[in-house]
């Protein structure tokens, strides 16, 4: 799922919830760690800080990068490979022999021939629980980043003497300057400790009664802090041109409901390092460390209550059991000690309308614990939740001892990035479209976007052709599913349309202000949406984005600026390495709207069934062997991929390569000259292969493969490399493989969707 609202601190808006059903690429650790976004890469020839500057920047008359805050960082530096800091080659070729290991036969271990040389090179940066294609391109991206913040602060910094903004377009500038300033004072942000969360802690600290409590809790979600549950807006699943508010299971501290109620030694002992962890927030407020260890176990108790009224992340794949739509009084009755009248004021939201309660179980739990629990504990639970979100912009303390658990702890990272990527992330985030604004200006040449679409429509010539001619779908249902696919929107890029910042307020104050405001004005902003028809050119993602997304609602497949370059788009590669990465991406998303879930949505986003009953059945039997498939392999001893609730990611890797091979192939048929031709001895057909390899190469962590394996509906990279390849007798011939290879999977047992 894209995060782009998710982003600033861990919060859980739209679409990082697992119920939201954008289906994205990869995805980094479920918002733990503020802004874990996957990110975009800069131009290989990305020229240095002053010389290329975005036109919608003006070249200031005097360098002000001698007044104070914000600190100017070197460019040259950008990706030298200092010691211990992650080092990215600059312009690789667009397929590295040097990066396989030949020691290893293609049909005994694909991924190590592949990538084995790679994977031995490229240890894990201290910083970083996980190292791979992805990572070098947010790295590569983040450089870019860093210096259109630093620009901007420069041309922002009013201390500096003269306004250096001068018309009203670069209002945009001027907040992206700002807020990096404000981030970067880390004196400032030091000498104030916990003092920006003063004001909200006396707001906790003075309730009085329950219906303080409703009221508390709408001012948090009003924050993007989504205390008990998770309420945002969202197209109606069954009516999708119109926008509707959305109640949803939440309110939890630990990445899923899992860790608070399994009962296995690992389980326990993040458990209690949680309890550890909150208490130690607590006396960073200022508790004793008798009454902080007493407030952590009431956040515990509660957290626990919710999470045993929580679905399970494979139960929330189901959106017919996900869409309850129900009035005000009906919700009302469904909690009952619940002032919603109340909780919609505080919000501004004067008419809800009906509401989608996405888990109803889960509001029963709301409401037993709305009455069982002490005003006092509920206390400690708003408190717990206020200062977690808010610990990333907060002192060193704060930002350590929330780095030590869920990053060191949960994820097995060594060292915190450094803090200008920590905010430039922030600032992807929360304004993400004025960063995105800045970026594409300068590094997404138009070219780009029509070769992108090229190979979009050979894609979606190629998926054409597969749905008319496989031999398990009916006539009817080939034909429904051809309109879909036809009338899918393709996004390449970045929004047609800009999303207007400017009610916002974003100045050099303090940095844990700017993201607070920031999340009221997009909370603000979603509430908006409630009760009026879809606005179809939103973007769910920010242009520097290594990522791409199947939205099922708007029938849309979107790919952002950041992920249309190398290794996934190169445009001096051969159409091999092309379609074995930007094909296979594009292809993986377009299988979306046709894997379980996606299936269930019609041509126009609505949650509406167009299958007849042999078809449906004829689907189920094929998704089994998939489940099958993945849930045989085994990332870590003893612990397996579960296959039901990566399958919706699992379908679209193996529908998404063979539709980028097939695509590849009518590609190839323009060119006969180029059939045969060898590059470095590899074959195109061998070069494709390797390429998919290429883009999935990764060395992770162990306690990143665990807590992905918990929460992460994609498979570790090695299986999406090696599982789809082995359902593939174009991949046996490539290589010239025998059939007992472990590569190869026998004909009987291949997974054949699309
Ligand atoms: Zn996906």
């Amino acid at each position: 799922m894209p995060q782009p609202n998710a982003a600033g601190c861990g919060l859980a808006v739209p679409f990082s919830h697992p119920y939201f059903m954008i289906k994205n690429i990869a995805i980094t650790v479920v918002g733990l760690l503020c802004a874990a976004t996957l990110r975009g890469q800069s131009e290989p020839s990305h020229s240095p800080v002053g010389s290329s500057l975005p036109p919608t920047i003006h070249k200031p008359e005097q360098a002000p990068s001698q007044q104070s805050p914000p600190p100017v960082a070197p460019a040259s530096t950008a990706s030298a490979p200092a010691t211990g800091q992650p080092k990215v080659e600059k312009n690789p070729p667009p397929l590295d022999p040097r990066n396989m290991d030949t020691s290893v036969k293609p049909g005994d271990d694909f991924y190590g021939y592949a990538n084995g040389t790679w994977l031995k090179n490229n240890p894990i940066p201290p910083e970083y629980s996980r190292w791979g294609s992805f990572n070098e391109l947010i790295e590569k991206n983040n450089d870019s980043l860093h210096e259109i913040a630093e620009q901007a602060a420069n041309l922002s910094n009013k201390e500096a003497g003269k306004p250096k903004i001068e018309k009203a377009a670069d209002a945009d500038l001027q907040k992206v300057g700002d807020f990096y300033a404000s981030g970067m004072n880390e004196q400032a942000i030091d000498q104030a400790g916990g003092e920006p969360l003063q004001k909200e802690l006396q707001h906790i600290d003075a309730l009085k009664d329950k219906a303080g409590l409703t009221d508390e809790i709408a001012h948090l979600h009003s924050l993007g802090i989504q205390a008990l549950f998770g309420f945002t807006s969202g197209q109606d699943d069954k009516n999708s041109t119109m926008v509707i508010a959305q109640a949803l299971q939440g309110g939890l501290g630990l990445p899923d409901r899992d860790y608070y109620v399994k009962e296995d030694d690992a389980s326990k002992k993040i458990r209690d390092g949680y309890v550890a962890h909150v208490t130690k927030m607590f006396t960073l407020l200022g508790d004793s460390p008798e009454a902080a260890a007493a407030r952590a176990k009431a956040v515990m108790s509660v957290e626990t209550s919710l999470a045993k009224g929580s679905r399970t992340r494979v139960e929330l794949r189901d959106p017919q059991k996900n869409y309850n739509k129900m009035s005000q009084a009906d919700l009302q009755k469904l909690t009952p000690d619940f002032n919603w009248d109340s909780y919609f004021k505080q919000l501004e939201l004067t008419n809800p309308g009906a509401i989608n309660i996405g888990q109803p179980d889960f509001f029963k739990a709301v409401e037993t614990s709305y009455q069982n629990v002490s005003l006092d504990d509920w206390k400690s639970y708003l408190r717990w939740h206020l200062v977690h979100n808010a610990a990333p912009t907060l002192s060193k303390d704060f930002v350590d001892e929330n780095f030590a658990f869920f990053a060191k702890t949960l994820t097995g990272a060594q060292q915190l990035k450094p803090r200008w990527k920590r905010v430039v992330e922030t600032i992807d985030g929360e304004i993400g479209e004025a960063l995105g604004k800045l970026y594409v200006a300068d590094h997404f040449p138009p070219e780009a976007k029509k070769r992108a679409l090229e190979m979009v429509n050979n894609l979606k010539d190629a998926l054409t052709d597969r749905i008319r001619n496989n031999d398990w779908m009916d006539e009817a249902t080939k034909q429904a599913a051809l309109k879909k696919l036809a009338a899918f929107t393709v996004k390449i890029g970045y929004p047609d349309k800009w999303r207007d910042y400017s009610l916002l307020t974003i100045d050099r104050g303090p940095y844990a202000s700017n993201v607070f405001r920031s999340e009221t004005f997009e909370v603000a902003r979603e509430m908006r949406k409630v009760g009026k028809p879809v606005d179809r050119s939103e973007w769910g993602m920010t242009p520097p984005t290594v990522n791409a997304y199947y939205n099922p609602n708007m029938n849309e497949i979107v790919f952002p600026a950041g992920i249309l370059q190398p290794p996934f788009y190169n445009p001096t590669a051969d159409d091999a390495v092309n379609y074995g990465g930007m094909g296979a991406v594009i292809g993986h998303e377009m299988t979306h709207g046709f894997d379980d879930q996606g299936r269930q949505y019609d041509e126009v986003g609505n949650l509406r069934d167009w299958w007849t009953a042999a078809s449906a059945q004829a689907y189920a039997k094929r998704t089994k062997a998939i489940v099958a498939q993945y849930s045989a392999c085994e990332p870590l001893p003893g612990l397996h991929i579960n296959g039901e609730l990566t399958l919706g990611e699992n379908i679209a890797d193996i529908g998404g390569l063979k539709i980028a091979y097939a695509a590849f192939k009518k590609a190839q048929a323009k060119h006969p000259e180029t059939a045969d031709q060898k590059i470095d001895g590899f074959t195109p057909d061998q070069r494709f292969f390797l390429a998919y390899a290429q883009i999935w190469r990764a060395n992770q962590r162990d306690e990143l493969t665990k807590l992905r394996l918990a929460t992460d509906p994609h498979s570790p990279g090695r299986f999406r490399t090696i599982v789809p390849i082995s359902n593939m007798p174009e991949f046996q011939k490539a290589f010239n493989l025998p059939d007992n290879s472990p590569m190869v999977r026998p004909a009987s047992e291949r997974a054949n969707i699309w």
